[in-house]
């Protein structure tokens, strides 16, 4: 049996669900899938920073696993007879994050990446073992920030809160050290030669380091694209990776098509940003953005799917099949298909000084990493859609008290009845309508907020050291540069629309046949979810729509 030297918390029922023991009949169904390998105490079978990592099966004997990190070794878990290796890296292909040694001598059945897959794909039952250990095991790192990333940076920094929320949303477990408490970190700088203008700085696998890194360098750090071959022709490459993309991912891959998706920051999108869904069919206590797009990601990976994260795309090459995206680094990916699912970016407020206080102050999303930082403070939520509505009642939980600022004469508009009476009701917000804020004030971060009331011309200043703001969206089609057909709001046009009058003035469908439903312009390139004119704005309809968009892909591919 597994040993454990931390408390879990009783609903993961860590003995049965994240360190089960296989019966004899599941490992004779594994034997015909691996080799025997005899071994020995001291053996290393895989290392932080390993890419192909088979999965171990004991037979007989023990093993241990911990986590190298600069003073040493921490333990995580020991392994005995009938329990198995791995956790979420073993499906995502990305680099191993621990060290397994053998303790005792004994017999492990050995199993190759490809050969677990294989085995997940075919057989139910343990497929759901494996899987749901693989997610506790990986849960139960990120709670314990047992990674291979160290990341020292301060809570008033706009780049260290970029960094934690891009670890935070690719589930990558580490460890955050802040520089304005922890009182040993000095000793760690010094320890890298790392002047304090630097932060946040990132030790990755113990040796790299990173001063004040962009994503996508400490994406190609973590080795988060390692498993991506951009050689090959893809059946379908899905650009942008919020629910929509996730669903074509999902259901893409488990027809059979080769999918790639690509997306610019970390899976999950807009959504990844709600701290609670609450109109999401089959989840009546809600979920939160990260726990869906989590398990949407375990999802699609199980079934093969590619991911490549912390890379745009920043052009399409339209003029020639198969199209070819091409991404931030220059380098190109080709594929017959394509489905973007670029959805749409935060609108700003034009309010002097917001980009100064950008990440010191300003944030455009309000999950559990916010909530941490403005604890016990007074708050603003600008904004009168769901999206405000729901930071509102999150901050309203950790917050002293919210005020919310919108621009319109109420809600009932913008905003789901049972939002509105969730907001009258609750005594920690205030709700100021026909509000604007007219000034931000601070020396290195946000200190003051001043706000105009537009009936009573009145202006209030108070001392607000953090604003949410949730004003809108608008598409993320820029990177098209002309190659489909957009609405005059920029949105991509598909199917039937296209043949509405006036439409296609510079792009028209090339084809005798009629555009399929969310083909745009350029036949078999789709376009779903928020990016889509049209649209409804729902986590729901997304998701349908990228499922909808893989069943007309096959259509597509399958014309001469
Ligand atoms: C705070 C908040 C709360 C919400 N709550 C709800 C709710 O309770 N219920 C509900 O139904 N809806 C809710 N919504 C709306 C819902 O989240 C969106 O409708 C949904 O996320 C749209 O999904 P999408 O996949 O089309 O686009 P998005 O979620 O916008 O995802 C697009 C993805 O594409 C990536 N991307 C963009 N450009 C590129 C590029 N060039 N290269 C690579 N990647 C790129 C982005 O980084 C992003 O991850 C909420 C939205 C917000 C912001």
């Amino acid at each position: 049996m597994s040993t454990l030297p931390w408390p879990v918390p009783s609903a993961l029922d860590a003995s049965t669900q994240a360190f089960p023991v296989l019966s004899t009949a599941q490992i004779n169904r594994l034997r015909p899938c691996g080799k025997l390998r005899r071994v020995e105490p001291g053996e290393i079978l895989f290392q932080p920073d390993d890419t192909g990592v088979p999965f171990f099966v004991l037979l007989s004997g023990g093993m241990e696993i911990v986590q190298p990190d600069l003073t040493g070794e921490r333990p995580i878990v020991t392994h005995g007879p009938g329990q198995f290796t791995g956790e979420i890296t073993m499906i995502s292909g990305q680099r191993c994050l621990v060290r397994g040694r053998v303790t005792q001598a004994g017999e492990f059945l050995e199993i190759s990446p490809d050969g677990l897959r294989s085995i997940v794909a075919k057989d139910a039952e343990l497929s759901e073992i494996f899987m749901r250990a693989f997610i506790l095991r990986r849960l139960a790192l990120i709670s314990r920030g047992l990674g291979n990333v160290i990341l020292l940076g301060s809570r008033h920094c706009a780049n260290t809160l970029r960094l934690r929320e891009f670890l935070s949303r690719n589930a990558h477990p580490y460890n955050y050290i802040d520089l304005d408490t922890d009182k040993t970190s000095q000793e760690l700088l010094d320890r890298f030669e790392v002047k304090t203008s630097e932060v946040p700085v990132v030790i990755c696998n113990g040796h790299t380091v990173l001063k004040n890194p962009t994503t996508q360098q400490l994406a190609d750090c973590l080795g988060f694209n390692v498993n991506i071959d951009s050689s090959q022709v893809r059946d379908l490459i899905i650009v942008g990776a919020g629910p929509s993309g996730l669903a074509a991912a999902v259901y893409g891959a488990s027809e059979g098509l080769d999918t790639l998706v690509i997306e610019n920051e970390a899976p999950g999108g807009q959504a990844g940003s709600s701290s609670k869904i609450e109109n999401y069919l089959g989840f009546p206590t809600g979920v939160s953005g990260q726990e869906l797009s989590s398990r949407a990601i375990a999802q699609a990976q199980k079934f093969g799917a590619k991911m490549m994260v912390g890379h745009s795309v920043v052009r399409l090459d339209c003029k020639r099949r198969p199209y070819h995206v091409v991404l931030d680094n220059g380098s190109t990916i080709a594929a017959r298909a394509v489905v973007i699912s670029t959805g749409a970016q935060y609108n700003k407020p034009p309010i002097a000084n917001l980009k100064q206080f950008e990440g010191q102050g300003i944030y455009y999303g309000a999950t559990y990493i916010e909530s941490q930082l403005c604890e016990s403070e007074d708050v603003v939520v600008v904004g009168g859609g769901n999206s405000a509505g729901q930071a509102a009642v999150f901050l309203s939980q950790t917050a002293r008290k919210v005020y919310m600022l919108v621009r319109r004469e109420g809600l009932s508009e913008t905003m789901s009845r049972y939002l509105i009476q969730r907001i009258t009701d609750n005594p920690a917000i205030e709700l100021h309508t026909q509000t604007e804020i007219t000034a931000l004030e601070g020396d290195r971060r946000l200190e003051r907020v001043t706000w105009r009331d537009k009936a009573t011309g009145e202006t209030s200043t108070h001392d607000v050291r953090h604003v949410f703001i949730m004003a809108g969206a608008s598409p993320r089609t820029g990177w098209l540069q002309g190659c489909v057909a957009l609405d005059d709001k920029g949105f991509i046009l598909t199917g039937r629309d296209l043949e509405a009058p006036g439409i296609g003035a510079t792009q028209k469908w090339p084809l005798s046949r009629s555009p399929l439903m969310l083909e745009t312009t350029l036949p078999s390139v789709f376009a779903v979810g928020d990016v889509r004119s049209g649209n409804v704005k729902r986590v729901a309809s997304a998701v349908g729509e990228g499922a909808i968009a893989v069943h007309l892909v096959h259509r597509a591919l399958a014309e001469p």
